[in-house]
């Protein structure tokens, strides 16, 4: 990526700066998020329990009740976000005013993923140049005004999730997902507690692959278990938003870059109403 360089004639600051009061070229540091409503960020304590699935939906299922919407997909190694959206095609430009998100039927999008040269490219870098990818796409894409960002965290507790919260100012809080199994609740828990111990408000738990409906019975058969989301919202004194059953439809569409909330899967009902919790917290 490119170092910024400030469109300066429109700017703003163009008065105030103190880059160009120095004589200096001007490396923007307005705060380009300034006109998005509400910041949120998904974490997980792990990989594969469904973080970036969650983080589409909830984008899609946003913008079809006429939000303007957002996602930063801040997995610097494993970003999915695009493929998910089905824009793996489409690339961040450099516009006028910072870098242009792409575009998934109106969903902004930032990610690594559209700066790389193939999808099979692996992101070989250490913690440094991860971070100054990260800063860039937190200071430089032009967002615009948007009601909500979804800021898709990388899984885990190590540096990377804690300086992308740390860079981002005003956050609205922190949905957690997991999955029913222990060893999943008990990565999830220090999730929790990261961004307890970062004051960011937790909004809720969100328990993926909660039970798999029977095709054929229509009975619900745990495999991973079910309820151990909800009892560790209950002991952490955090919200629980709601479980999400296994839904061979919901990987299907996944796969094809399309999202399930416009579906007839069973997981679409399920997460209607985890969504519906959630804009209760903000009316
Ligand atoms: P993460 O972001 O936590 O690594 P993903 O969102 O990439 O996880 O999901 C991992 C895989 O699991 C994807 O193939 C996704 O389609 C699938 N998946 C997620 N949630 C469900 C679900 N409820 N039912 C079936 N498959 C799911």
């Amino acid at each position: 990526m490119t170092k910024q360089t400030n469109n300066c004639d429109s700017c703003a600051q163009k008065g105030s700066c103190k880059d160009q009061n120095d004589g200096q070229e001007c490396t923007c540091k307005v705060n380009r998020m300034a006109k998005i409503k509400h910041k949120i960020i998904i974490a997980s304590g792990k990989g594969g329990v469904g973080k970036s699935t969650v983080s589409v939906n909830l984008a899609r299922a946003l913008q079809m009740k006429g939000l303007r919407v957002g996602i930063l997909d801040a997995d610097i190694t494993g970003p999915d976000i695009p493929k998910l959206l089905d824009i793996e095609e489409a690339r961040l430009r450099q516009g006028q005013d910072g870098i242009e998100p792409a575009l998934a039927d109106g969903i902004k999008v930032a990610s690594m993923a559209l700066i790389l040269s193939s999808r099979e490219t692996p992101v070989v870098w250490r913690g440094p140049m991860k971070m100054a990818a990260i800063k860039q796409f937190i200071q430089d894409v032009n967002w615009g005004d948007l009601d909500f960002l979804l800021i898709d965290l990388p899984p885990g507790t190590s540096d990377e999730p804690l300086s992308v919260v740390q860079l981002i100012p005003e956050l609205a809080g922190a949905i957690i997902v997991t999955t029913p199994q222990e060893v999943a609740l008990l990565d999830s828990r220090k999730a929790v507690n990261m961004v307890k111990a970062m004051k960011i408000p937790v909004l809720g738990i969100v328990e993926n692959m909660s039970g798999l409906i029977c095709p054929h019975c229509k009975e619900s058969i745990s495999i991973f278990g079910a309820g151990g989301g909800r009892g560790m919202a209950e002991e952490m004194n955090v919200p629980f938003l709601g479980a999400i059953p296994i839904d061979p439809g919901v990987c299907a569409l996944g796969d094809r870059g399309q999202t399930f909330v416009e579906s007839e899967t069973k997981a679409c009902a399920s997460f209607n109403k985890i969504v519906e919790r959630l804009l209760e917290m903000f009316n």
